[in-house]
């Protein structure tokens, strides 16, 4: 059977696309490679939230048609993602070499397509059209894909699309309107993974907290009797549908780590705030996209939250779980931000004290609000205050790294440490990487390290005082 390379640009929800369109097309016979050189075919999975990402996908796939054209005219070549979703047949025409465009309520039909395409009953195929009940087509896993190594960890689609609109961003336009699994679909995949030896998930979602708004009873009283049997209308519950998830999550036994990724500021009543007390296995971890500390520029990129109201997240987030991991992500020069603006990002920086910060230069992009904004600001002044936000950034977290030292963290063992493949690495509950001298045997275990140094995000244990939970 014909061999496959994905290359994936982009956000975790992209790695996971792929890897479920990995897992498809290895249960069809398919073989993965680790490289583009010894494949048939090769697919790269687009990332559309900066220009950057589309050009670093554009310009790999031209490189790629230029070697196939003149060496192995018999490779196919594919887009899915975001960039195939919104530039569709464009891709094609700019790009003749390629064979395949699949949007992003298609990836499960890739298989098929790549099917007709080797067999030549179609030459060309591009499919970005919606698709109802995609959002439930994500589930399959790779736990030892190409690396054949076990996992430890693994991450599960809960919802795809966004109905936030934010000013300057182009995901409600590639991933379409918000639709979440069920519940039961969602812990049925989360069992199975378990079953495999997984001990930490992660739910995904473009904004996990908006998770089955739609379509899960909420808000009301009684609490559910039935939170696992919900059908609409039925089993009324006070708690959203995302805390509703989040428990029955927790249900599951073997289970040991729950996470998220991304939530929504507006997301974070008090529900989800109490789920972090009373709910053991969600670790000490919050990622929350700031994207700004001026009231202004939140308001203008339409993100329906305050300075102060992101402030107050903070504290009573702190205020439950004292020791829990912040982290973020700020875009600097949106369209109109004025130095006072910055100013108050940074002054937001040094207040909330965030663990990691993703910083983004703002992108304009095609077809959103923000790109018809007045005042877009040079990409000097961007850079300068990216520059500038980093370094804070970076100072920050190098200070909160820096206060595990001599301490006793759990860690959950996930494999070897990409950088020395001699050492084994772990996680804290609050996200933090612990790199020690371990072996095979501690893989998947929950350990209690001393921690003796830190590195640049990387905390460092002492194997001395390693001992088993
Ligand atoms: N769902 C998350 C949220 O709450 O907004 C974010 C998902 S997005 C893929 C990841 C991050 O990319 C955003 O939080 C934002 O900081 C950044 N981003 C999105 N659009 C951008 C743009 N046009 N320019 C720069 N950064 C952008």
């Amino acid at each position: 059977m014909p061999s496959v390379y994905i290359k994936t640009y982009g956000c975790q929800m992209n790695e996971r696309d792929s890897e479920a369109v990995a897992a498809q097309l290895v249960a069809k016979g398919y073989s993965l490679v680790t490289s583009e050189a010894s494949a048939d075919v090769i697919l790269l999975n687009t990332c559309s939230v900066r220009d950057f990402a589309e050009q670093k996908a554009i310009g790999k796939m031209q490189n790629l048609a230029a070697d196939v054209r003149k060496n192995r005219p018999e490779v196919v070549l594919g887009f899915m993602g975001c960039m195939a979703q919104s530039r569709g047949k464009e891709l094609i025409d700019r790009l003749p070499d390629v064979d395949l465009v699949v949007g992003t309520q298609k990836f499960h039909r890739t298989a098929g397509y790549l099917d007709e395409i080797l067999s030549g009953s179609r030459e060309k195929i591009v499919d970005v059209a919606e698709e109802q009940g995609s959002e439930a087509t994500i589930r399959e896993h790779l736990l030892n894909g190409a690396t054949k190594e076990k996992s430890v960890t693994a991450f599960v689609s809960i919802m795809q699309g966004c109905n936030q609109y934010c000013t300057f961003c182009i995901v409600p336009y590639t991933r379409g309107e918000e639709r979440s699994r069920t519940i039961p679909d969602i812990v049925a995949e989360c069992r199975e993974l378990v079953s495999r030896g997984v001990k930490e998930i992660t739910l995904l979602g473009q904004i996990v907290t908006s998770y089955g708004r739609r379509t899960t009873p909420h808000p009301a009283s009684p609490p559910s009797p039935h939170p696992m049997g919900r059908g609409q209308g039925e089993g009324r519950s006070a708690k959203t549908p995302f805390v509703q998830l989040l428990e029955a999550v927790h249900e599951i036994e073997g289970l040991e780590r729950i996470r998220f990724t991304s939530p929504h500021p507006k997301g974070y009543g008090d529900d989800l705030i109490d789920a972090y007390g009373r709910l053991p296995k969600l670790v000490e971890h919050a990622h929350i996209p700031a994207q700004s500390g001026s009231d202004r520029m939140l308001k203008l990129m339409h993100r329906g939250y305050t300075r102060e109201r992101f402030l107050g997240i903070v504290e009573k987030l702190r205020r439950v779980k004292p020791e829990i991991g912040i982290s973020t992500d700020i875009i600097v020069g949106f369209p109109g931000e004025t130095g006072k603006d910055f100013e108050e990002t940074l002054s937001l920086a040094r207040e909330v004290e965030f663990d990691l910060a993703y910083i983004f230069k703002y992108s304009t992009r095609k077809d959103t609000p923000a790109a018809e904004m007045p005042d877009q600001l040079p990409q000097a002044v961007k850079e300068e205050r990216n520059q500038r936000l980093l370094t804070l950034a970076n100072e920050i977290a190098a200070r909160r790294y820096e206060k595990f030292v001599g301490k006793q963290t759990q860690i959950l063992v996930e494999g070897r440490s990409k950088r020395n493949l001699a050492r084994m690495m772990g996680r804290t509950r609050c996200n933090k990487t612990v790199v020690f001298d371990g072996s095979e045997r501690h893989r998947g275990q929950l350990m209690n390290l001393k921690i003796t140094r830190t590195g640049s995000f990387t905390l460092y244990g002492d194997p001395a005082v390693v001992g088993l939970d």
